[in-house]
């Protein structure tokens, strides 16, 4: 048995929800084949939702969130893995119901953990997180639905946000062309630096809903965000073209209509980055560890400790990110 410091949610008389660090013991996690000390976590937008209270993503609390983790094996009950190795674990039920990565230990299932691929330090495996891994699927999926580099820019939504961000560096990094949406003019010369060559403001992506289809621009586009956005970007993309769909931040709707698909033979495509098989994930860590090296990772991240997350999770739902946030747990 150990104690250690963990972030955790409760929720309070009134029904508001607080965040706060306290002590908790490895007796308190709950039964699993592998003790992980956690170095590093990250924060994700899904992580702020658990630490307010959204019962879509956790149902009980007291919580500790945290939907990644990494950090080195301190008990194993399984051939797999020995105390000492260096591990990943991101997504399945970690941090959702299950106690996250915003605490110095986890205790998970064997099915749920990766060893760190050689090419990447556990900092930046926890720099890339699930943004990064779904970034990549993102990017994937496009590259499987034909999408090749070319004179056409891909279009990435919410882009200086967690996902956008590492979209924006991995597609400049594979010599694609670049055009970053995002509500934050002033960070214009962020995105540029992360590799856009083209900066578009978020109000542009949402005029237009009314149309039934609007001018071919993108060859590929990856959307974080949902909503009207999505909308319009399924009308723009270009003969053929592929949206990569992952988020919600703008709205967990959007309309539609047939034009696009059977006038332009367009794609719109689902990306999951948590309960696919963990096969699939180890193949993204490795490219993502390899060919798919994000070039600037030191560039897009800040880092936090367990108490400054508070600040850093109002900022998060606020709309307010840029980048990514590292979580130390030292
Ligand atoms: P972040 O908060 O880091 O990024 C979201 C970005 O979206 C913001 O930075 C902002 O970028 C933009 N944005 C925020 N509010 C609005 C709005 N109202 N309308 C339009 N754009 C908005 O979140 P993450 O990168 O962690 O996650 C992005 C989305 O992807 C979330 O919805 C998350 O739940 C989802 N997700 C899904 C996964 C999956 O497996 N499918 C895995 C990981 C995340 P800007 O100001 O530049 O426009």
């Amino acid at each position: 048995m150990a104690s250690f410091k963990a972030l955790l949610t409760t929720e309070q008389a009134d029904g508001r929800f607080e965040s706060n660090v306290v002590e908790r013991s490895t007796d308190d996690l709950p039964t699993g084949e592998v003790l992980i000390r956690v170095a590093y976590s990250s924060l994700n937008y899904k992580d702020a939702l658990s630490a307010t209270g959204n019962r879509g993503v956790t149902r009980q609390f007291p919580h500790t969130p945290g939907i990644d983790a990494a950090g080195t094996v301190s008990e194993s009950s399984v051939a797999e893995f020995a105390v000492g190795d260096e591990v990943i674990v991101t997504g399945y039920d970690l941090g959702m119901n299950t106690a996250g990565g915003f605490g110095q230990y986890i205790r998970v299932p064997a099915a749920w953990v990766i060893r760190r691929p050689a090419g990447l330090s556990l900092r930046d495996a926890m720099i890339l997180g699930t943004a990064g891994l779904t970034a990549a699927l993102c990017v994937d999926k496009l590259e499987q639905a034909g999408l090749e580099p070319g004179e056409a820019p891909v279009l990435v939504t919410g882009a200086t946000g967690g996902v956008g961000s590492i979209a924006v560096a991995l597609l400049a990094s594979l010599g694609y062309k670049v055009a970053a949406v995002t509500g934050k003019s002033s960070q214009a010369d962020f995105l540029r630096r992360l590799g856009a060559q083209e900066v578009v403001e978020r109000s542009a992506l949402q005029a237009g809903v009314e149309k039934p289809i609007l001018k071919e621009q993108w060859a590929g586009a990856v959307d974080t965000v949902g909503g009207d956005i999505l909308f319009n970007v399924v009308k723009s993309l270009r003969r053929g073209a592929s949206v990569a769909c992952c988020g919600l931040t703008a709205g967990t709707s959007f309309q539609a209509n047939v034009l696009p698909f059977i006038l332009r033979g367009v794609n719109l495509l689902g990306v999951d980055s948590v309960e696919i098989p963990l096969v699939v994930k180890a193949s993204m860590w490795d490219k993502l560890s390899l060919q798919w090296k994000v070039p600037n990772l030191a560039d897009l991240v800040q880092e936090v400790t367990l108490d400054e997350l508070p600040g850093a999770i109002e900022r998060i739902l606020a709309g307010g990110q840029v980048g990514r946030t590292l979580v130390r747990l030292d």
